[in-house]
């Protein structure tokens, strides 16, 4: 039987080339997106062209039943065997004294708040030898001053929370890890108004450029898979040496 992963935010960056990596290593593939709906119809296409079941669910993680609806239509692909909680969101780049109180609550509510409900509907239908992944960051551990401390403490956070599940659930055989990417070269640079953020960082990258998304789709699909048995409650850096 094919395995059937669960990926948030899978129309662009990190959650797109996670949807296709799996699709062609054989998993089945239900992903979720929010508003770009010609994105996340051209994954859905990659993954179907790979050879395996796809379904794209528009699902805002922060609502519980729109979650649930998610978790049911990848129900149809099979039994779940994988989630990766991708979705998130950073905000405008900036000092921490002009945050804005409702960009603090996306953060919260899709970053972390999105990450629980998620996982929580995974650990209710998952099995033994089921895995979860969840997109940290580098950020969890460097801070980010100047640009977004709200976001790093809330990746810090997501390590926690993969500390915790992990022990909780392994009695039950469902593996718990995160990937914490550095700097990824995405839209999500954009979004937080600095499109050139990857470029301008790759000085101070030891390796001396950004990552790429299917670099960290890699680690993901180490994660989820056959060689990564023993591993559990870990985070896995992806950062270029950052
Ligand atoms: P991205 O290119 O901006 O893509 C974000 C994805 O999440 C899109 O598919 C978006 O869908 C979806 N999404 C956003 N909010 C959502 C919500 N509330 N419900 C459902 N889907 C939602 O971002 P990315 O760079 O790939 O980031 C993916 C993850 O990696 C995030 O957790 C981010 O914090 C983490 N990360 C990224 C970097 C980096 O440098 N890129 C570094 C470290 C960690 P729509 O387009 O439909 O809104």
């Amino acid at each position: 039987m094919k395995p059937v992963t669960v990926i948030t935010g899978g129309s662009r960056g990190i959650g797109a080339a996670t949807a296709r990596r799996l699709a062609t290593a054989g998993h089945h593939v239900a992903f979720s997106y929010r508003r770009d709906r010609t994105a996340a119809a051209a994954v859905l296409a990659d993954i179907e062209a790979a050879g395996v079941r796809g379904v794209a669910v528009p699902a805002d993680t922060r609502h519980p039943g729109q979650v649930a609806a998610l978790f049911d239509a990848a129900a149809d692909l099979g039994p779940l065997t994988g989630l990766v909680n991708n979705a998130g969101v950073t905000s405008p780049i900036g000092p921490f004294v002009d945050l804005d109180p409702a960009d603090l609550r996306d953060v919260v509510d899709i970053n972390l708040v999105g990450y629980v409900l998620c996982a929580q509907q995974a650990a209710r239908r998952m099995g033994d030898g089921a895995a979860i992944v969840n997109v940290s960051s580098a950020a969890a551990t460097l801070g980010s001053p100047g640009e977004y401390v709200h976001y790093a403490a809330v990746k810090a956070a997501t390590d926690t929370l993969t500390t915790g599940l992990a022990k909780e659930l392994a009695p039950r055989g469902i593996r718990v890890n995160a990937v914490a990417p550095g700097i990824i070269r995405t839209d999500i640079h954009a979004l937080s108004g600095q499109p050139d953020r990857p470029d301008r960082a790759a000085a101070r990258i030891p390796l001396g450029r950004p990552g790429e998304p299917d670099e960290v789709a890699g680690a993901i699909a180490w994660l989820l898979g056959p060689d990564a048995t023993y591993t559990t409650g870990t985070v896995l850096r992806v950062a270029g040496g950052l």
